[in-house]
């Protein structure tokens, strides 16, 4: 994208995404399950037309078959043939199987319907657990586990997941959230250990903080986990495994989680304005036992020396904290609307 469009592009699907979430109320109340139109690749897929339907929404499929694009007043979603990579908005979000071309028409796995299309685009149709009090931040690493480390800059990761950490628990708490850490000394603390005392405290929310590295020094940009639902590989591999076929705990907050990580990834990008390398998904240890929605945000690479040096400086530290604290209020803002939606 033209990198000097990119703020007005941002400030605009900001306003439409705000405006959109604000008409919520005055869509369909709950779009019904709709039966498969085809199995593709032994799984059950739907027509993206249809899924454009089920969501009140229009589609236009492009001339050559290789894109379909869903879209209303505020929004604007587009698929694209073989490909994982949704575009919301112009945001980065991954989908668990690719998009498929079959006689003519472009079709969307239900899996993905069900776990990433519907969670972001009509929330209220879903149940469970909409309250957002307490919050636990889990900065990444600890003690015997530095995480990842740059050596000409002297960082170590887990240094700096636990200043973030402190910057977003202050933000949190003045906005009258209950705040806890899962560390906050430099100790070491087991990743099994994380989930257990989220649950034991009652999080609404579980927030792990991370820094990330690669071998290759060019790769940049902020990144969001949500934990895999069932069913579906992670964003790291495009094989089902038979770890993909169990249920954990987690997945039974599924569509909130998809919903607060995008929320964050987008108000990350939108506040730092760095590389958007999307919202993904993966099963980390530190939420296989986790019983309430979660995020995992990758906040830089600590391996590419520009990114590293921001995260070095203090100031863009408080814009890391404050864009995250944001996602999360955006987040419960729309909680908020969709229990009480006069
Ligand atoms: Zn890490």
């Amino acid at each position: 994208m033209d990198t000097t469009a990119r703020p007005f592009i941002f400030l605009l699907s900001a306003i439409q995404l705000a405006l959109f979430l604000s008409a919520f109320s005055l869509l369909r109340a709950d779009p019904s399950l709709p039966r498969p139109d085809a199995t593709l690749f032994k799984k059950p897929y739907i027509r993206l037309e249809k899924v454009a339907g089920q969501l009140d929404m229009k589609y236009q499929l492009s001339k050559d078959n290789q894109e379909g694009v869903l879209y209303s007043r505020w929004t604007r979603v587009r698929f694209k043939k073989d490909s994982r990579l949704l575009l919301l908005n112009n945001y980065k979000i991954y989908l668990g199987y690719a998009v498929a071309l079959h006689s003519g028409q472009l079709y969307l796995s239900t899996q993905d319907y069900h776990k990433t299309v519907k969670p972001l685009l009509t929330p209220q149709v879903f149940t469970g657990n909409r309250k957002l009090r307490t919050i636990v931040i889990d900065p990444g690493h600890g003690g015997k586990n530095p995480g990842c480390i740059n050596k000409s800059l002297g960082m170590l990761e887990k240094d700096f997941t636990l200043d973030l950490a402190f910057r977003l628990k202050t933000l949190l708490e003045r906005r009258g959230y209950r705040v806890f850490l899962t560390r906050e000394s430099d100790r070491t603390v087991e990743n099994q250990n994380r989930a257990f005392f989220a649950n034991k405290v009652k999080a609404d929310l579980f927030v792990c903080l991370h820094f990330n590295s690669v071998q290759s020094r060019s790769v940049k940009g902020i990144e969001t986990y949500t934990f895999t639902p069932r069913n579906q590989p992670s964003t790291a591999r495009s094989r089902l495994i038979d770890e993909d076929k169990k249920l954990f705990p987690p997945n039974a907050h599924d569509a909130w989680s998809t919903l607060v990580g995008f929320y964050v990834q987008r108000q990350l990008i939108k506040t730092m304005g760095w590389v958007d390398r999307g919202l993904k998904r993966a099963r980390f240890s530190m939420m296989i036992d986790l019983q309430c929605p979660g995020i995992l945000v990758e906040g830089g690479f600590f391996s590419n020396y520009e990114e590293a040096r921001r995260i070095k400086t203090i100031s863009q530290r408080i814009q890391l904290a404050e864009a995250i604290a944001n996602g999360i209020l955006t987040y419960h803002e729309t909680l908020n609307r969709i229990t009480n939606p006069n």
